[in-house]
């Protein structure tokens, strides 16, 4: 029997708010959303990608719009740059569909469905805590508000993770990510990429690294930008007179990239660009009753998963069944932390393998061919799925 009435307050309206959100009104509770920023979030640019079924699930379960601008592509291609040449070459295609998503449109999307009520922006939740019957208490400047459940949607510095894991702390990769979008004028002089792009997404091994590309729509309708994430170490101090910043990532292109490749990024004219260290850690626990941990805030996996926002969509899929499946918000929470930790597990642990594999210790990919390219990615792998290598676990 489903639990009713319960009143649930979600800290953080991002994605995994927003859908965490929509999670609880669709099981019938009182949601309360707080987001510290004032600002709208729409504006974060950056691309993502999602499996397709995940998307389908999301637009018939009505968390999605049909309407949201996605470039779903089918294929994955491999490139490098030649040995001792400038030039470009294919190394393998694997049957790799996603769903590409700019960011920005994917919160905008998730946000119109959290009643305008229901979401209070623009006050920081300074703290949480529990009533002495055990109830949860989200404490911002305007007083204190009692739940039944708290959502710690809130990041990767989630001020409810403080309170239910306070120990855990990121483990840094010791390497960093370029992540940005570039105008499709970019690719004006460069009609081979582009062409590719349409149809695909495209990972490009380099020593010591490796940049993942792909379309996403742009907020004009109709429009499409090209998404880029590039991984690589930070130059020794003797190493580089270029310091290392968001520009820094025109030198790695110039210095890697087969020659067209490296024009589009060294000359694009970049419309959002980021650098994180890449880093990771995930809680034992994803919930303990009256909170639970959603997104980012329970977990953050190396990118090359591509999968944060994924578990956060999935995490509020979860939360949905959990509170129509269960007779108490204990129950319910106890559902999806046995369901959810060990998501969250698996994902850090194929991020950590991914990382090794592209980034730590790249293989010789000039020497490699489509095989080659098959038979290393089912031993990175190593058993474990990922949408991003589709066509591995059908054979
Ligand atoms: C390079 C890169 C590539 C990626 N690619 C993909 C991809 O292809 N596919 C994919 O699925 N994921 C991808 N991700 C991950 C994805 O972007 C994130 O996991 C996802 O956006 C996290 O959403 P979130 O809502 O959990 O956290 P956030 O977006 O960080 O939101 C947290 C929210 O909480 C609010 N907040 C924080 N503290 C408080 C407080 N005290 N009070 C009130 N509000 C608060 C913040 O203002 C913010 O709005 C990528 C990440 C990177 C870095």
């Amino acid at each position: 029997m489903a639990v009713t009435g319960l009143r649930i307050g979600v800290v953080g309206g991002s994605i995994a708010g927003c859908a965490a959100a929509i999670a609880g009104a669709r099981a019938g509770a009182d949601v309360t959303v707080h987001e510290r920023s004032g600002a709208a979030l729409q504006d974060r640019g950056f691309g993502i990608v999602i499996p397709p079924s995940l998307h389908r699930e999301l637009v018939t379960g009505g968390y999605l719009g049909p309407d949201m601008p996605t470039t779903p592509v089918a294929t994955r291609i491999w490139l490098t740059r030649v040995s001792g040449g400038r030039s470009s070459r294919e190394l393998a295609r694997q049957e790799a569909p996603v769903t590409s998503c700019n960011w920005g449109l994917l919160w905008r999307a998730l946000r119109a469905n959290v009643g305008e009520s229901v979401y209070r922006r623009g006050l920081p939740v300074d703290s949480v805590g529990r009533t002495p019957s055990g109830r949860a208490l989200i404490r911002t400047e305007d007083g204190e508000q009692e739940y039944d459940i708290v959502v710690g949607a809130d990041g990767h510095r989630s001020v409810t993770r403080g309170l239910i894991a306070p120990n855990v702390r990121p483990v840094p990769a010791g390497y960093l990510v370029w992540r940005g979008t570039i105008p499709l004028s970019a690719l004006r002089d460069h009609p081979k990429p582009l062409e590719l792009l349409r149809s695909s997404w495209i990972t490009l091994g380099f020593p010591g690294g490796h940049g993942v590309f792909y379309l996403i729509p742009g907020t004009v309708p109709g429009s499409r930008l090209l998404a880029y994430a590039i991984y690589g170490f930070p130059p020794k101090p003797t190493e580089s007179q270029v310091p290392v910043s968001t520009a820094y990532v025109r030198y790695i292109a110039e210095e890697h990239f087969p020659a067209e490749w490296a024009d589009i990024v060294a000359r694009g004219e970049h419309a959002a660009q980021a650098l994180h260290p890449v880093a990771d850690f995930v809680v034992p626990r994803a919930a303990e009753p009256p909170f639970l941990l959603a997104g980012d805030a329970a977990s953050v996996t190396r990118p090359h998963t591509a999968s944060g926002a994924v578990k956060a969509l999935g995490d509020a899929l979860c939360l949905e069944r959990a509170l129509r499946g269960s007779s108490s918000a204990a129950e319910a929470l106890v559902r999806y932390a046995d369901e959810r930790s060990a998501e969250g597990a698996r994902l850090v642990e194929l991020g950590r393998r991914l990382g090794r594999e592209l980034v730590e210790c790249t293989p010789d990919w000039p020497a490699m061919g489509p095989a080659d390219v098959d038979a290393w990615s089912r031993g990175t792998l190593n058993g474990a799925r990922s949408y991003l290598y589709g066509s591995m676990h059908r054979r």
